[in-house]
């Protein structure tokens, strides 16, 4: 109790203080399309994203995410800057034109593995596999050299209910076997390397009696696409590493390697170099000491995690904050974005 008095304390003293420093954000979109089965809510419709830009750009001053902290830096408050991770494929068809109607400046933080072949990223794959249809009632595989059991029962067969609240989302307790299973593969495919995630997948595909195919909906950009969207006014391009993997869990040479091997692979695509990057996954646990250091000798001026937070010129460049987006209306839009001002 009294602790809980003390942090309450605290907080009312510190707020006026730093409500007085001038203050950025940065807002991160992932997917632009219908979210359909979407279980870590990343997906924005293209009408919300539109109203998100028209809302923002009232509000606040819209910069170039490389001139962020120079900004601040100078006193000037009230600035924004838009990033998109993942290089879904409709940041080039749904993002690019709404972001040019708003006249609003972004990033888009690209995994470079999909580039030359067609691709869905793989948590995209595990939802449409373990939610699109009937499943066998129990799942006993061997995946990534492991043991996998779990019972399907009565989640086994017919379309998976969405909840009366809203749709679940995967950081919430699972209702039902299909959330479950889709939880506990999300987790066991995280950490992996991209062939073993890979082979775990192709398991799952026979098991689940699913054909692999890659939706129009959720494919990522290729090699042609990617020099359309960097040509685009108003549109840089970053790096998000080749495979999109747990950086935490790979070893130094590896995170070494898709780190500089994204980098490379978009400067060849787009001839122009890129300077930002973006850690996949994004929270603390996701990298390290390490990757930051790796980050920075790859030669890259700043690097954007997925916490939510303000920016402020003391921040540091290499571990900005970035608002996660989810596909609000305009006033929880409004006020989320109040919430962290
Ligand atoms: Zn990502």
């Amino acid at each position: 109790m009294i602790r809980g008095a003390l942090a309450a304390w605290r907080r009312r003293v510190r707020r006026p203080r730093r409500a007085a420093a001038p203050r950025a954000l940065i807002l991160l979109y992932h997917r632009i399309g219908e979210p359909g089965v979407d279980p870590w809510g990343l997906t924005v419709t293209p009408a919300r994203l539109a109203q998100h830009l028209d809302a923002l750009r009232r509000s606040r001053r819209v910069v170039p995410l490389h001139e962020l902290l120079e900004r601040l830096r100078r006193g000037e408050g009230r600035l924004a800057a838009v990033t998109f991770d993942d290089g879904y494929s409709d940041a080039l068809t749904q993002a690019a034109p709404r972001l040019a109607d708003a006249g609003v400046p972004a990033t888009v933080f690209v995994t470079t593995g999909a580039l030359d072949r067609p691709a869905e990223h793989w948590w995209d794959t595990l939802a449409h596999l373990v939610f699109a249809g009937a499943l066998p009632t129990t799942c006993d595989l061997e995946l990534a050299g492991r043991p996998f059991r779990m019972s399907l029962e009565a989640g086994a067969s017919g379309d998976h209910a969405e909840a009366t609240d809203g749709p679940w989302r995967a950081w919430e307790p699972p209702p039902g076997p299909r959330e479950a299973l889709y939880r506990a593969l999300y987790d066991l495919l995280l950490p992996l390397r991209e062939l073993e995630r890979r082979r775990a997948l192709d398991a799952l595909h026979a098991w689940a009696g699913v054909a692999q195919a890659i939706r129009a909906s959720h494919r990522l950009l290729t090699a042609a696409e990617l020099r359309d969207l960097a040509r685009r006014d108003h549109i840089e391009i970053g790096a998000h590493t080749v495979t999109h993997p747990w950086l935490a869990a790979q070893s130094v040479a590896d995170q070494a390697a898709e780190i500089a091997g994204s980098r490379q692979a978009i400067e060849r695509v787009i001839e122009r170099p890129v300077t930002a990057f973006a850690y996949p996954y994004g929270r603390t646990e996701h990298y390290t000491r390490q990757t930051v250091r790796l980050v920075r000798r790859a030669g890259f001026a700043l690097a954007c995690a997925n916490v939510p937070g303000p920016v402020d010129a003391g921040t540091d460049p290499f571990q900005l904050p970035r608002l996660q987006v989810q596909n609000w209306g305009v006033e929880e839009f409004a006020a989320r974005l109040l919430n962290l001002t």
